[in-house]
């Protein structure tokens, strides 16, 4: 065995969004010796190929309805506006290259070793880290953190290899004239959206009636009828069958719905059908690490895992939030426990609220209504819901109006909030602090006696009746 090289405090394995929060926090605040090993691009997930080029994207198709809209408001701008898909693309690619170097300088401000390679376990307390010119390193770490976050998971369909992931996404060239998505979850949601206000004809499969299942049944029931509102070709019950290359840069995407088999041809076929952990040749075995049956990491509320000296959190563990706050959070807690003396310090996985940049956007934060039904029993819930036209809609003709839509799940005499969803235009903004009312446990008549602001959408959060 190749001697041990280096010995630290603490060992970050993966530079993503909870990887990076630990390792600065643990070096930057409590001084421990830190070393962060990255395989690929600092900033992980998020930063490369998720929330950043994906948010950058969506402000683009947000520009792109906001030019449609425009007309409305008596400015004289073309209907459908040119949109270079390449020039973005390259200086969003930009963009992104710009984060990873302020990402390093940022390891380096605040002391943490940075090793640029892939780091696999050699022992319980030691890893070896192979760089890119092959040199091995040997680091023995008193502590040892896995983030090594997810990876796009892919069906095995005849000609899947002609089909592009969510990481593909951001690589595409030119804008493609007609895609095909194929998935139900926020990622599949959000792509369609994007590429249908930028004027790709989209076609979005998925298996059952309505996407976004795991939100509730109103935001699962109204964003997609909004979908096929806009004319997003949303193939409902659908099933993908294979792929074909039918030449010319061009696919040829086979699925089965209730009419039997049929077929669309498009320019790209995208699958953003869930994601697994980025555990493959870790030598994980070597740690007799404990996984559950979808092989994330088991970890208990601490981000302990079975094994002594060694954590995981972030999209890699099993706790189930899989979102860069998540990371960032349970990343910056473990280490005030670990070095800053904070014995108790840890993320409690409840009433973490999430959006969805779809068109209209999402928010979403406690219990769905059958969740709290559930836990409650339907006498001790009220809901409170509503449906209107943004006034900002008033100027438009009756085709190019949204909903919105907004409840609230209240339950026991106190009628305390423990859902609030939301769809409509600033739910991802709006969300943020209607989040923190109800993380403080804020009750109906908390809300209620919060002066509305008017004119505005959340208002009606403040006047349910
Ligand atoms: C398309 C898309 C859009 C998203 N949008 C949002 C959003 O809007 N908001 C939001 O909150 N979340 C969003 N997410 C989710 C978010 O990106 C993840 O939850 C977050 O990045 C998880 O952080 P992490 O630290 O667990 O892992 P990651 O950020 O994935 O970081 C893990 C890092 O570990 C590295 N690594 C893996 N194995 C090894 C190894 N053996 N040795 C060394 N390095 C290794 C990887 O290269 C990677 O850089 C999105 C995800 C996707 C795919």
């Amino acid at each position: 065995m190749a001697p041990i090289t280096k010995e630290c405090d603490y060992l970050v394995i993966g530079g993503g969004s909870g990887g990076l929060a630990s390792a600065r926090r643990a070096s930057a605040w409590y001084g421990a010796k830190a070393i962060a090993i990255e395989a690929k691009r600092l900033g992980g997930t998020c930063v490369n190929v998720g929330c950043v080029p994906k948010k950058v994207t969506w402000n683009a198709a947000h520009i792109a309805e906001t030019i449609h809209q425009a007309k409305a408001y008596g400015f004289s701008v073309q209907h459908t506006a040119p949109f270079d898909w390449n020039s973005f693309k390259n200086k969003r690619d930009a963009y992104v290259t710009r984060l990873n170097g302020i990402y390093e300088r940022n390891l380096g401000n605040d002391k943490v070793e940075y090793i640029h390679g892939f780091a696999r376990f050699t022992g319980k307390q030691e890893v070896e880290v192979t760089t890119d010119d092959g040199s091995k390193v040997q680091i023995k770490g008193k502590k040892i953190l896995i983030a090594v976050g997810g990876r796009p998971a892919l069906p095995d369909l005849p000609g899947i290899e002609l089909a592009l992931t969510s990481d593909g996404f951001f690589e595409i060239e030119q804008q493609p004239k007609k895609v095909a998505i194929v998935g139900a979850g926020y990622i599949a949601v959000e792509f369609a959206g994007m590429f249908q206000s930028l004027g790709t004809e989209t076609h979005l499969f998925i298996r059952h009636d309505h996407f976004l299942r795991t939100f509730d049944p109103m935001i699962q029931e109204k964003v997609t009828a909004e979908y096929v509102r806009q004319g997003i070709n949303v193939h409902k019950n659908s099933e993908a069958a294979r792929i074909e290359d039918i030449g010319g840069g061009k696919k040829r995407f086979h699925y089965s719905d209730k009419d039997g088999e049929s077929s669309v041809d498009v320019d790209e076929v995208i699958f953003a059908v869930g994601r697994k952990p980025e555990i493959d040749g870790m030598g994980l075995e070597n740690v007799g690490l404990k996984l559950n049956e979808k092989s994330h990491v088991v970890v208990d509320e601490y981000q302990n895992t079975n094994v002594e000296n060694v954590y995981a959190l972030g999209d890699v563990c099993d706790k189930g939030f899989e979102l860069t706050p998540v990371a960032i959070a349970a990343g910056r807690r473990l280490s005030d426990r670990l070095f800053g003396g904070k014995t108790d310090a840890h993320l409690i996985y409840e009433n973490i609220p999430s959006v969805v940049f779809s068109h209209p956007e999402v928010g979403s934060i406690g219990l769905t209504e059958p969740e709290a039904r559930q836990k409650f029993g339907d006498e001790n819930i009220k809901i409170y819901s509503t449906g209107f036209t943004d006034m900002y809609f008033a100027m438009m003709e009756p085709e190019d109006k949204g909903p919105t839509a907004y409840k609230l799940v209240c339950a026991g005499p106190e009628e305390k909030v423990v859902g609030l969803h939301i769809m409509g235009s600033s739910s991802s903004e709006i969300l943020q602090g209607f989040g923190v009312a109800v993380k403080m446990g804020a009750t109906k008549k908390d809300f209620d006696q919060c002066v509305a602001i008017h004119p505005s959408s959340a208002e009606e959060l403040v006047t349910l009746k």
